[in-house]
């Protein structure tokens, strides 16, 4: 394990590399926060966001808790998700679920987990959406990696929901919404290619909140 006291001298390291390369940095890095991305992603330690994608500090806004949920009625990605897009102007929103996820593991089977029973119960009913398909994969792994993908695909949906997504997007033409899956094994990011153009218009009956 690396000790407390080692986290500090790895900030100085890390401070002595960046001066390194770029006197500056940390001058410029103040002024201010201009990333193109969001990035709503699982706490699971394996799962970084910079780091998996390349980038560094600035670059990216990120939101992450337990199985990569954007609930509606929780304020604090609501908070995130209406912050990026209509002050931070990002022009991509990124779902990044992740294979051997503990959150939907557990979601996966019938059991009382306490204070974690309402978070969990969201990726429940995505199962109970999409039963007949997950039912019908026999192999334990394989439905298992695919409610990962599908819990993905309803948090994208998620997002299309929300009126600071739909509004911008009308008026500006962005921001574009992925779901992609990191493969643990590999390293390798899965894009689940999500066309959220073309679910926006087969919800819109009943989810439009752009008055038109
Ligand atoms: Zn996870």
């Amino acid at each position: 394990m690396t000790t407390y006291e080692q986290l500090f001298k790895n900030n100085l390291q890390w401070i002595e590399q960046k001066t390194g390369s770029d006197k500056d940095f940390f001058n410029q890095l103040a002024k201010d926060q201009n990333p193109d991305y969001l990035y709503i992603g699982c706490s699971d330690s394996r799962v970084t966001a910079e780091e998996i994608m390349g980038l560094g500090p600035g670059e990216v806004f990120v939101h992450r808790n337990v199985a990569n949920l954007v609930n509606s009625v929780d304020l604090n990605v609501m908070s995130v998700i209406n912050y990026a897009i209509r002050h931070l102007d990002v022009k991509h929103i990124i779902v990044c679920g992740h294979y051997n996820c503990g959150g939907i593991k557990a979601a996966m089977i019938p059991k009382d987990l306490g204070i974690l029973n309402p978070w969990l119960r969201s990726v429940r009913d995505i199962y109970r959406l999409h039963r007949i398909e997950l039912d019908s994969i026999t192999d334990e792994h394989k439905r298992y990696d695919r409610l990962v993908e599908l819990n993905v695909q309803e948090q994208c949906i998620n997002i299309i929901k929300t009126a600071a997504l739909q509004l911008t997007l009308q008026e500006k033409g962005y921001p574009e919404v992925h779901g992609w899956v990191f493969d643990i094994k590999t390293g390798r990011i899965v894009d689940l290619n999500i066309n959220y153009e073309s679910i926006l218009k087969d919800i819109k009956s009943i989810y439009n909140l752009t008055n038109q």
